[in-house]
């Protein structure tokens, strides 16, 4: 630490302009050979430095889109052999726009089937084209692969707990990043306290993120979401060859919904609340007795919970620091999907910088607004505010679920659906059947108002509140 602040005072970066170098790079170049000291420096003639902290999707896609920019990238990764508890769906154009070969997704499911509280089943599927299908992959998988494509590209994984950073004092001053190495981390003393200086840093540390805690980026509340992956005998996953289920039911989930999505030899079950977060291992045992006999005689090979974001950040950008993936709060409230924004929000911010930093040889807060967040914005605000709305109009209450299972029997609303997820991109209806669409709607609601009360009074759940 003493030997890093030695180092600013007297690096000539520290006179520079607002991050106006020599520009020396437009094309991809590699980095130098890692040096051995535990503090990474460049000389003043060099390309801009970039940090990127978490190797999730979001992280790995944004030091992808640096390292192939020329950016001097440096990705700081907790648990490059870990794996983040997580469905692991992803929509199809995930697989397209970052060229994911198939051999990383576990099982292509065609039959979605949503269980309302009372046991109703609507499956989704009939509106498929031949090649849809939703691609259900394990974490472990993907995120090493997306790590090791952005390292392949000149990113250097440095295998290490970021623990703080020393913020500019002026705009010429770099960033001073912390972090403790692991043991994997080449040439450094592994559990040695090391720092990094750079000048812009990306923060894609996930939910409990420490980067938006240092640059203050204000707080968002989080829903918890809890998995328990289970082997099955060959007969009950060969049930899952190619199906997935998802229940609601305030039993399950009182704001959200449960799952059973297929993985190579397992399958994984989880729920997920923000409304009664003490109760998750209750509302496990739920999604556990619902799907019964499908999952009996499983073993439990895994036990993973983690907090999930249920809104974007207050700032997402504060000076040349940007938050992307779930660390900006980027999981729509439906469904709690994240992978593909995370992996998306990463390469936008990263593209960002590059342009900038090619464009003008300098890279600004105000780049950073327009560039990335604005941009973001645009494409998916409406989305996110859309599915808001859609989960409360049809998880907060038993009613409200049957309507939704009821609704999605309709083939123009798994064809919508369908398009909307797995493209992502908001469908265009037809007005004549969008017109037909709500009328149907308020009929599920009404009909499922009547009969959600029955329901709950017949299974006794009666908990929630419709
Ligand atoms: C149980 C569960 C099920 C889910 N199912 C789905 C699903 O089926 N489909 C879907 O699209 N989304 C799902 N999500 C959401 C999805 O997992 C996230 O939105 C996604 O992982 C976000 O990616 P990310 O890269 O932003 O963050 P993360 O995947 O959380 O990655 C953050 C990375 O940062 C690292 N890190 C954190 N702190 C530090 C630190 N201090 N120093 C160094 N490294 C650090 C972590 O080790 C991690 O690798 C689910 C979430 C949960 C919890």
């Amino acid at each position: 630490m003493a030997a890093s602040c030695h180092y600013l005072l007297s690096s000539p970066f520290t006179s520079g302009l607002p991050l106006k170098t020599t520009r020396t790079t437009t094309t991809k170049t590699r980095p130098p050979p890692f040096p051995k000291a535990p503090i990474i420096i460049a000389s003043s003639a060099r390309p801009l430095r970039a940090a990127v902290i978490g190797g999730g999707p979001a992280g790995a896609s944004a030091a992808e889109a640096l390292a192939l920019g020329g950016i001097e990238t440096y990705l700081i990764e907790r648990a490059p052999s870990g794996s983040k508890p997580c469905g692991g769906a992803i929509p199809l154009c995930m697989l397209s726009e970052f060229d994911l070969p198939s051999s990383l997704v576990d099982r292509r499911v065609t039959r979605m089937r949503v269980l309302s509280p009372s046991n109703r089943a609507a499956d989704f599927g009939r509106s498929l084209r031949p090649h849809e299908h939703i691609p259900m992959l394990r974490r472990e998988v993907l995120d090493a692969f997306l790590r090791r494509r952005a390292t392949d590209a000149g990113a250097r994984l440095l295998p290490g707990l970021f623990t703080s950073i020393r913020l500019p004092l002026s705009d010429s001053d770099p960033y001073l990043v912390h972090y403790t190495a692991s043991p994997s981390t080449p040439g450094s003393l592994a559990g040695t306290p090391s720092a990094l200086a750079v000048d812009v840093v990306i923060g894609a540390d996930g939910a409990n993120s420490r980067v938006a805690r240092s640059i203050s980026a204000g707080d968002y509340t989080t829903a918890i979401a809890f998995q328990e992956r289970i082997r099955l005998p060959p007969a009950g996953m060969s049930r899952y060859e190619d199906l997935a289920e998802m229940y609601v039911g305030a039993d399950v989930s009182p704001d959200f919904y449960a799952w059973v999505f297929p993985k190579c030899d397992h399958v994984a079950v989880g729920t997920g609340t923000s409304a009664a977060k003490p109760d998750i291992k209750r509302l496990q045992a739920a999604i556990r007795a619902r799907a019964g006999p499908k999952i009996a005689g499983g073993e439990v090979i895994r036990v993973e919970a983690h907090p999930i974001p249920e809104h974007p950040r207050p700032r997402r950008v504060v000076g040349r620091a940007a938050l992307v993936g779930d660390a900006a709060g980027y999981v729509t409230r439906c469904s709690g999907e994240g992978i593909y924004f995370a992996a998306k929000s990463g390469r936008m911010c990263g593209e960002a910088i590059v342009r900038a930093w090619k464009e003008r040889g300098v890279v600004t807060e105000a780049d950073l607004k327009t560039a990335y967040l604005r941009k973001w914005d645009e494409e998916y605000r409406g989305m996110f505010r859309f599915l808001d709305l859609l989960q409360q109009v049809f998880y907060g209450s038993n009613a409200g679920r049957e309507a939704l299972v009821e609704l999605c029997a309709d083939e123009y609303v798994q064809r919508m659906t369908f398009e909307s997820y797995l493209y992502k991109r908001m469908a265009r209806g037809d007005w004549r059947k969008d017109l037909g669409l709500a009328w149907r709607t308020i009929g599920s609601l009404v009909r499922a108002g009547v009969m959600g009360w029955e329901v709950d009074r017949l299974k006794g759940i009666g908990a929630d509140s419709s």
